[in-house]
């Protein structure tokens, strides 16, 4: 079996992907004319997702946010990245989402949620993949509107949405900023995650992991520059949910073979794959694998660790996870014995 196969066949569980970096270009061209936009600064289904950095990265972001407007778009971006998922192996997905990108476009809040919602629970039906939601805050606004969000979301509260996390430009905008919502997250009994030291100091892991009570952190790279707090996540199994193509593209200067995403298996760090923004950074969630077998080192064994990672750091219950071990396992061992078999 070629090495791209294996990959896509592998199980994954998904932990690391944004709904509205997810949207197909071809899908914000067709969104963009039901509603009767024209795509800013002449941009076709071509160059799109083109950008020079981070900040022109968020513009589009946001625009593509700006074009999903009624029950029927949440629920076809929904589908559709679930769709593609399916396609390469993730058969569970936490999943973020902005809401703020939508409250701030005069969307109301449930009729996103119920949109995304009914798209999941139709993935579920159709392909049997199952996708519980992750409500990000922008980091970027102030304190209060992340409070605000947090609000509407425990208000129109629906099952799929489990946890809190926290994305957006990091520097400048450190995690202690959100720390109000992220406590009333927890007394509300919704999971934290945050993205984090993806381009800002290794203070603001300690800082997610203590005062905002996340579970798992998001990125995490600049972690390396603090051995002792390397030390403490390597011995507490902090889960990074780590995203090879897309932080190259953004922070690395596209140097996939000294991406930091190596030293961090190689410090003992427990990490997962993901592809964060897939088609906005032209990726896919088997892709960001083969990036990290071809060029971080990783072997068959690895994988199999990072996809055991992941369970592990994943919200299901024990009994799921339990389950989800032993039979993932078993396949991805019949599934290496045919990669190992095959010629050359
Ligand atoms: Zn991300």
């Amino acid at each position: 079996m070629e090495l791209s196969e294996y990959l896509r066949r592998i199980p994954k569980v998904s932990l690391h992907c944004h709904l509205e970096g997810s949207v197909q270009a071809a899908t914000v061209v067709e969104l963009a004319r039901k509603h009767g936009e024209a795509l800013p600064g002449g941009r076709t289904v071509e160059n799109l997702y083109d950008y020079p950095d981070i900040l022109e990265f968020l513009k589009v972001y946001t625009m593509v946010a700006g074009l999903m407007r009624d029950h029927d778009d949440f629920h076809r971006a929904a589908y559709e990245t679930l769709q593609e998922a399916r396609e390469h192996g993730v058969r569970y997905r936490e999943m973020f989402w902005s809401p703020m990108a939508h409250m701030g476009a005069g969307v109301p809040y449930a009729t996103a949620a119920d949109g995304l919602v009914a798209g999941i629970r139709d993935a579920e039906t159709d392909m049997g993949i199952q996708c519980r939601l992750i409500a990000d805050i922008d980091r970027m606004q102030e304190p209060e509107a992340g409070l605000e969000m947090l609000d509407q979301v425990l208000e129109h509260r629906r099952p799929e949405l489990i946890g809190l996390g926290l994305d957006y430009a990091e520097a400048g905008n450190p995690p202690e900023k959100h720390w109000k919502a992220f406590a009333r997250a927890a007394r509300a009994g919704l999971h934290r995650t945050a993205h984090s030291c993806e381009d800002a100091p290794a203070r603001n892991v300690e800082t997610c992991l203590d005062l905002l009570g996340c579970e798992r952190i998001d990125h995490g790279y600049h972690v390396l520059e603090d051995d002792s707090l390397v030390r403490r996540c390597a011995g507490e199994g902090v889960l990074f949910t780590c995203a090879p193509v897309s932080t190259a593209w953004v922070y690395f200067g596209n140097d996939l073979a000294n991406h930091p995403i190596k030293t961090m298996v190689k410090e003992g760090l427990k990490i997962m794959l993901d592809c964060d923004d897939p088609p906005m950074f032209g990726t896919n969630p088997s892709n960001d694998y083969a990036v990290a077998v071809e060029h971080m080192g990783l072997g068959p064994e690895e994988v199999r660790e990072t996809v055991m990672n992941a369970i592990d750091g994943c919200w299901l219950d024990d009994t799921s996870k339990r389950r989800m071990r032993r039979d993932w396992g078993r396949e991805i061992d019949a599934l290496t014995v045919q990669l190992d078999a095959s010629p050359g």
